[in-house]
């Protein structure tokens, strides 16, 4: 199972998207691209936002052949 995230799912207009193995894994890689939109560090309010939006991708497409 991949945990999945679309940007626009938290309400960004962006088309960042990424998959990970786990929520941790794919927590690093949302922390890093919340610099592109100038969140050094994300705000509570926004991690709720993006937990809630992280997903259960259940078919193995890659986030990146879009
Ligand atoms: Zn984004």
């Amino acid at each position: 199972m991949t945990k999945s995230i679309r940007c626009s799912d938290v309400g960004v207009n962006c088309d960042w998207r990424a998959a990970a193995a786990t929520e941790g894994e794919l927590m690093v890689m949302v922390e890093s691209h919340a610099k592109a939109h100038g969140y050094f560090e994300i705000p509570p309010e926004l991690l709720l936002k993006v937990k809630s939006a992280i997903r259960d991708d259940v078919s193995n497409h890659k986030p990146d052949s879009v």
